[in-house]
């Protein structure tokens, strides 16, 4: 007998859609007499995996017609000069976008640092005003990854409109903003979420008819956590050991993908799921801040 497998979502190709949508959007508003967006990156030390990313924000951010400058310093600045950075980055005219590559060294206030940025150029979404314009659902930027995830579920039609929706995971970064897109008016899925302290986790994650899990660690959600026909969302990325491979390791998620995708009805892999959608809203951020409009 055939077993029905889940349709694949496939996030390279959703994110190459919405970078080259991004690409048309920046094409069309420098037609129009006005400089190209810029991006300002402010990368702390040497930590390999960092400078990695934001190489990768850098290429994306070329692609889309999106300046994008790298500013580099040793792991000893200080947070005072840190804040300096933000402010004059803050008041210059000709920067629309400002990230901050996390993490910091340990002797800088992260959360200190992330309130320094203006809101306006907030393409993270870590000001609090925008994570309360978030809540109350205001429009303005939103956080990459769930950002990405709400497109995901748009572009490959999955109906949030009266869904079961579980969050596993409750981060600043994913887990809670993820939930709060969730149920905003129009979305209007009826959301949960679940943390380390949720008891019953497999019976609350049975009920959902959209799965997202956030939590990092391999293979977490098994097939029976999942109702049959579930979209999986598969936000993790870890690294487990693998001796055939050169670097002597691999990227998995959150969801034991073989397992998993015999029971639910769409399915992200890792990589190329949420994470290509990550970058790919990273440069919507910045058109809306350079422009103020999404296309
Ligand atoms: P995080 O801050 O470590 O949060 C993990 C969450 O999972 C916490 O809320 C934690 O609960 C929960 N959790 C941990 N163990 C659990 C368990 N046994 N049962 C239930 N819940 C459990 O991580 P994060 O920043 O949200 O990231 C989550 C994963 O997504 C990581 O693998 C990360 O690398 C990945 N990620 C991917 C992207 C992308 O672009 N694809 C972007 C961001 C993050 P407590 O709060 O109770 O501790």
């Amino acid at each position: 007998m055939e077993t029905a497998t889940a349709s694949l979502i496939d996030g390279r190709q959703i994110a190459a859609t919405v970078r080259q949508e991004v690409k048309a959007s920046v094409d069309a508003w420098t037609a129009k007499g006005h400089r190209a967006p810029v991006l300002k990156v402010v990368l702390i030390g040497g930590d390999p995996a960092s400078a990695s990313y934001v190489r990768g924000k850098n290429r994306a951010c070329a692609e889309a017609g999106i300046e994008s400058e790298t500013m580099t310093y040793d792991a000893d600045l200080s947070e005072a000069d840190l804040l300096t950075l933000i402010r004059d980055l803050n008041g210059d005219p000709n920067v629309d976008g400002i990230l901050i590559q996390l993490p910091l060294p340990r002797h800088i206030d992260e959360a200190k640092v992330l309130r320094a940025i203006s809101p306006a150029k907030d393409v993270d979404c870590f000001h609090p005003e925008n994570v309360g314009n978030l809540v109350t659902g205001e429009p303005g930027l939103k956080p990459a990854t769930p950002a990405g995830i709400m497109e995901m579920l748009k572009r490959s039609g999955i109906e949030t409109r009266g869904a079961t929706a579980v969050v596993i995971g409750r981060s600043n970064i994913v887990g809670k903003p993820m939930a709060n897109l969730l149920v905003q008016k129009g979305i209007d899925a009826t959301v949960t979420v679940c943390h380390s302290r949720t008891p019953d986790l497999a019976d609350v994650c049975r009920r959902a008819d959209i799965l997202i899990a956030a939590i990092g660690r391999a293979g977490f959600v098994t097939a029976d956590m999942v109702k049959p026909g579930a979209a999986v969302i598969d936000v993790g990325i870890n690294r487990v050991e693998d001796p055939t491979r050169k670097s002597g390791y691999r990227l998995v998620g959150d969801v034991d993908f073989n397992a998993v995708r015999e029971v639910a009805g769409h399915i992200t892999p890792v990589p190329g799921g949420v994470g290509p959608m990550t970058i790919a809203m990273l440069l919507k951020n910045t058109l809306f801040a350079a422009t103020g409009s999404w296309s």
